[in-house]
């Protein structure tokens, strides 16, 4: 296959660019399609500012259906832009987690247990193991910690 030019590649079907890996991710849950992609990126900038502003949009048609599910992937979605521009991300992290929260609450958990991984930083590693009641971490939304220093924290509830 050939292309003229390089915003046609970002189309490739089944390779691995950003777009694909987009909507393989968010796609389907979410009802993102090519076309909705390709409609924003003839308006924008570059690639990550169009996926960007398509997670913001669909954050919010998520949270008036209330589709925690889809916020999150979301989330994640933004994350893994921030991570790719050598960007904090913990703002955006915290604000998955929260809708994860929401999930287990709603799935009925009442405890949840903060895990870290070994690439975590020390702040990540202090709340290793931590149990909270499910409406206080909600409340305090405790990761990532306020002095987190992971590239892209990866600690779960
Ligand atoms: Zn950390």
């Amino acid at each position: 296959m050939f292309f003229k030019n390089k915003q046609k590649i970002e189309w490739v079907r089944g390779e691995k660019t950003p777009v694909n890996k987009f909507l393989s991710a968010v796609g389907d849950t979410c009802g993102i399609t090519e076309q909705v992609v390709f409609a924003r990126r003839q308006k924008s900038v570059n690639l990550n500012d169009t996926i960007w502003s398509i997670c913001n949009e669909y954050i919010l048609k998520n949270m008036q259906s209330g589709n925690t599910r889809n916020i999150r992937a979301l989330y994640y979605q933004m994350e893994r832009i921030l991570e790719s521009e050598g960007k904090k991300s913990n703002k955006t992290t915290q604000k998955r987690l929260y809708y994860d929260l929401l999930e287990y609450k709603k799935s009925g958990c009442s405890i949840v247990i903060i895990t870290c991984t070994d690439d975590c930083c020390d702040a990540c590693k202090k709340l290793d193991g931590k149990e909270y009641n499910i409406d206080e971490a909600i409340q305090k939304q405790p990761l990532p910690p306020e002095n987190c220093t992971c590239p892209r924290c990866c600690c779960t509830y």
